[in-house]
């Protein structure tokens, strides 16, 4: 068969080309006007203070565990089912990670599991929470604020799968992943099976200003061309290095191709959604377990995960026809590296979602066609 249906592919437009194509022409390539007009409309659109934006979602997470102060004494509590990427930036800086299995619902962090972990252990054990907001459930950060609170503790959203989502509070507010009013740091990806891509990029958004002004000056060198906050200043020339710091920036190129993605940003969401809509009615009566919606909040629908019992077989058999599925995730616990460095380990949730998981096609130019194709095919397997 010549036609084939990936699990995941990116939309570029012409005014994307356009806008790339402006901007490499013009006198800045990097750190130009592009990365901080990105960084301005991605805090409008998250709704948090200050954006900044990196080089890939992995060096937001790599920045944020550093200015978060994770060093050799740090014990951090995440998922294991999510991408390895958010936890190996823990270990990036000699940090430790604590797994915690996943409520088998929603299959995000179990924050009573959470919790007893925090009560059982001597106060001062761990530093640090890494939520994820697994194929775009909303976690609810408050509660988790509130128990990071009482445990003194910070908190680091991944939001890679979340741009978009929101969960409502107590007061009845929407709350988008990531928008920083509970967590202290919140991190996206721009990878192109992500809602919006730049090729490759990064943002980490936050409402602390501190924390904002630390991100910026790690991002390139640890350097500060700021002539008030220079101790010594020479002249013109002169600049500070004040911080061991990386080359993590995002040129003005990509970020222009950000910019104009954004701007279609709700668009391709509410298409994912209807998309996931049309699956859930589809598999509504079907021996398969469909992804947990909550009707107030917001699901991002980054992934489209069901549920099965034969999955290798329907994995297969779809691959056969063209239509290519994929597994999120091999629990992290279950890699070789984290299984040298922490020994086998199980988690019963995590081990059982693992065993029956397969994510469906799922991005906004996939067409109703295409997904009556899939559909049809998995009735036809179920059969
Ligand atoms: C994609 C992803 C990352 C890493 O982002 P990169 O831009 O590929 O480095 C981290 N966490 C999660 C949950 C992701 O999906």
């Amino acid at each position: 068969m010549d036609f084939q249906i990936p699990y995941g592919k990116q939309e570029i437009s012409k005014e994307d080309v356009e806008a790339v194509k402006k901007v490499m022409t013009s006198d800045f390539i990097t750190q130009g006007p592009k990365v901080t007009q990105f960084e301005e409309n991605f805090s409008k659109y998250i709704g948090s203070k200050y954006s900044v934006c990196v080089s890939s979602g992995t060096a937001a997470l790599h920045l944020s565990s550093l200015v978060l102060g994770v060093n050799k004494n740090s014990k951090v509590i995440s998922s294991p089912i999510t991408f390895a990427a958010s936890v190996n930036s823990i270990h990036y800086c000699n940090g430790k990670v604590d797994f915690c299995d996943i409520d088998p619902d929603s299959l995000t962090l179990d924050i009573d599991q959470v919790r007893d972990k925090l009560m059982n252990s001597p106060l001062g054990t761990y530093s640090g929470i890494i939520p994820v907001d697994f194929a775009g459930y909303p976690v609810n950060m408050e509660k988790f604020r509130d128990l990071a609170d009482e445990f003194n503790l910070w908190l680091l959203e991944d939001s890679c799968h979340a741009p978009g989502g929101y969960f409502i509070d107590k007061k009845g507010l929407k709350q988008n992943c990531g928008n920083g009013s509970f967590a202290d740091l919140a991190i996206f990806s721009f990878h192109p099976v992500k809602h919006i891509t730049c090729g490759e990029g990064g943002m980490v958004t936050t409402n602390n200003f501190e924390l904002y002004e630390k991100l910026k000056l790690l991002r390139s060198h640890g350097i500060s061309k700021i002539k008030n906050n220079m101790k010594n200043y020479d002249g013109g020339w002169y600049y500070e290095m004040t911080d061991l710091g990386y080359n993590y920036r995002m040129p003005d190129i990509l970020c222009a191709l950000g910019i104009s993605q954004l701007k279609r940003a709700e668009k391709k969401l509410e298409r994912r959604i209807q998309l996931a809509n049309n699956y859930n009615n589809a598999f509504k009566n079907l021996d398969i377990k469909i992804p947990k919606i909550d009707e107030k909040n917001k699901h991002a629908f980054h992934l489209y995960v069901i549920q099965v019992d034969n999955r290798k077989a329907l994995y297969d058999y779809l691959k056969k026809k063209g239509i290519h599925t994929q597994v999120h995730y091999i629990p992290i616990h279950k890699l070789p590296f984290y299984e040298r460095l922490y020994g086998k380990q199980t988690f019963e949730n995590s081990e059982k979602y693992y065993s029956k998981c397969l994510s469906l096609p799922l991005y906004p130019s996939l067409e109703e066609k295409e997904q009556e194709f899939i559909i049809n095919e998995i009735k036809n397997f179920l059969n």
